[in-house]
């Protein structure tokens, strides 16, 4: 699946906030976002007029960008989302996109970036509940284990890992001794820390 191989940091300056997508150099002061917190290009810092559907495709952008999909992804889980008898759909949609596991991998601390989680993930470092998943929009579930493989060349990125997470989503169990992590419970909206307001997004495509 083609993937955005551009600056990572524009996206953050584009979207005027820490999307944390460069492990750890998000959290030092080399941050793009501290240093230029202004839009990228060449009327960046110019003014632009604010409409309710630019407030939409924002916030749409931002949420696609943060978990690091392209447009015809991105659209596929709102679609689902969509569809779901129950629920709403915003909260659907974060779910979904919450439970892929690169971002798990990433939310239990055992990659500095979702980029790294889904390249760790694809590498096929990571086992649900004993057996290989490579694939980053692998979906899991209430009570799957996740761990790392045994003997993988990749412990000591993940053991790196784990020394930047100060703390594990709720909906989540980790154990950065044993470089294993368990999900205890599907995510309720107040559990994702996900800076969208997802509301914006279903207006967006249900226009
Ligand atoms: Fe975004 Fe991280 Fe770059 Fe800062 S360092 S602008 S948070 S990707």
């Amino acid at each position: 699946m083609a993937r955005y191989r551009g600056p990572a940091c524009k996206l953050c300056r584009r979207e005027g906030m820490k999307l944390f997508l460069k492990g750890e150099r998000c959290l030092t002061e080399k941050c793009a976002i501290e240093r230029r917190s202004y839009p990228p290009g060449e009327h960046g810092r110019g003014r632009i007029k604010q409409s309710e559907y630019l407030l939409q495709l924002r916030e749409k952008q931002k949420a696609r960008r943060y978990y690091g999909l392209l447009e015809k992804q991105f659209r596929t889980y709102y679609e689902k989302a969509a569809k779901q008898r129950a629920g709403v759909t915003g909260d659907n949609l974060l779910r979904m996109l919450e439970s892929r596991i690169d971002n798990v991998v990433y939310r239990l601390g055992f990659a500095a970036s979702r980029a790294q989680a889904r390249q760790l993930v694809r590498h096929g470092h990571f086992l649900v509940n004993g057996r290989r998943v490579n694939i980053p929009s692998y979906q899991v579930r209430p009570n799957d284990v996740i761990s790392l493989k045994q003997g993988s060349p990749a412990e000591q990125v993940v053991r790196d890992a784990t020394d930047l997470t100060a703390s594990v989503a709720p909906w989540l169990q980790a154990d950065h001794d044993g470089l294993t992590g368990k999900i205890l419970k599907w995510p309720e909206r107040a559990e994702i820390d996900t800076p969208v307001q997802e509301s914006l997004i279903v207006e967006l495509y249900s226009k």
